[in-house]
């Protein structure tokens, strides 16, 4: 039996916005037998992550890892310096901020939600004036979405920092940075952040299955005033473990390990600027081909203003049924699979038919981007959907660095 011809047997292409794609060199470090895990190779590559993700993080300060995912490392991060009965402001620009309050309620927290919709960044006037307006200074953290990825909105950080030191507030900065790390420019000592969460299966292009919660010396103040913290999320044996069993509470997530020390090597090789440069040239080349293809038609980028779009994921609006379609259109003809809306409109809405993600994180190229490009372009053609001209000319001029 011979299926119908078609373009799509070759290496398929995931471009989510997580997982995101794992390099050869990732993939063939985990190809091997189990190490021992008491004594050994492993035990010393451990201790050799910590100042490679330090250095990837901005940061001269402590991290602890968790087998977990981003929600993981969202609850690691609140059960450490979060009580029961206390308080937390989240400034949410799409549904990863709504997603960490939700985890704040869930251990007991009560989060104060201050929501700026799905095309604007933080307002920080208006967290000014919520931080002025706690005088008890009931509120123990802001919970700060660094990228929200269902909208793709970038926030300023550092903006925030400069907002709790002139309004007194001595709430911790809690900063996720789960699709921004290794992508966007993140720098948790320069921004004066308290607490930093990412992930394993964005920009550190290792599979899913790794949290990191970096933490300063006012979190860790936090943390042994604590009344109790649970004892598998506790950071303190983790970031300073006695014997080698601590850092992960248990059994040491072996391969992973090895898939991330290769990784770590690969960012060190390039350099942590130049990943951030990448990241940024790649991400104006999708921008310049979605400006071209919405001038004459529904495609548009979900935030309007360049200073505050992601460098890691854009969000696309386009209109129902037309998102859905050109998903299907280029997964099932080109083997490039592009991201849901995630968050824009309920499921079960024909509205959320129309919206749709590219993930442009980690181990991507020029070549991989103008493709994508390239694959969007031909599902718009063979979908009939009104598209503008030109896109591909003006991605690659940004490309060509001109
Ligand atoms: C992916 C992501 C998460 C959730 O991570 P999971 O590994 O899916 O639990 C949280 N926050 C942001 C900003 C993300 O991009």
């Amino acid at each position: 039996m011979t299926s119908k011809p078609s373009l799509r047997h070759g290496r398929p292409y995931l471009a989510i916005p997580g997982p995101s794609v794992m390099p050869d060199r990732v993939l063939q470090a985990m190809h091997r037998p189990a190490p021992n895990i008491y004594a050994g190779e492993v035990v010393d590559l451990t201790a050799s992550l910590v100042p490679d993700l330090k250095y990837v993080a901005g940061t001269e300060h402590d991290v602890a890892i968790y087998i977990a995912n981003g929600h993981g490392v969202w609850e690691a991060a609140l059960s450490n310096v979060v009580a029961p009965g206390e308080r937390v402001l989240v400034p949410a620009t799409g549904r990863f901020g709504h997603g960490w309050s939700e985890m704040a309620a869930g251990i007991g927290a009560e989060a104060q939600i201050l929501d700026f919709g799905k095309r604007s960044p933080w307002d920080l006037e208006r967290i000014a004036d919520a931080l002025q307006a706690d005088s008890e200074r009931k509120i123990k953290a802001v919970l700060a979405v660094h990228v929200d990825t269902s909208t793709s909105i970038r926030n300023d950080v550092a903006g925030l920092r400069e907002v709790l030191d002139e309004t007194g507030h001595p709430a911790l900065l809690m900063v996720d940075c789960i699709a921004s790390l290794a992508c966007d420019r993140v720098t948790m000592d320069a921004w004066g952040a308290d607490v930093l969460v990412t992930g394993s299966q964005k920009g550190l292009m290792t599979p899913p299955g790794l949290g990191f919660v970096f933490f300063g010396p006012k979190a860790a103040a936090a943390r042994q005033a604590m009344p109790r913290v649970s004892r598998y999320w506790d950071w303190v044996p983790r970031a300073n473990p006695e014997f080698y069993y601590e850092y992960f509470g248990g059994t040491a997530p072996t391969h992973h390990l090895f898939a991330l020390r290769a990784a770590l090597d690969m960012i060190r090789e390039e350099g942590i600027e130049n990943t951030w440069a990448r990241h940024a040239t790649l991400a104006r080349a999708i921008w310049a081909a979605a400006e071209a293809w919405g001038a004459d038609g529904p495609m548009e980028l979900n935030m309007p203003d360049p200073a505050f779009r992601s460098h890691a994921v854009t969000a696309l609006r386009i209109g129902a049924p037309h998102g859905t379609a050109l998903r299907d259109w280029v997964d099932q003809n080109l083997g490039l699979t592009l991201g849901i809306g995630l968050g824009m409109a309920p499921p079960g809405d024909p509205a959320w038919h129309g919206f749709f993600r590219i993930g442009h994180m980690g181990h991507v190229n020029g070549h991989m981007i103008l493709g994508l490009l390239g694959g969007i372009d031909a599902a718009l053609k063979a979908l009939e959907i009104p598209h503008g001209d030109g896109a591909l000319e003006a991605a690659s001029t940004v490309i060509a660095g001109l």
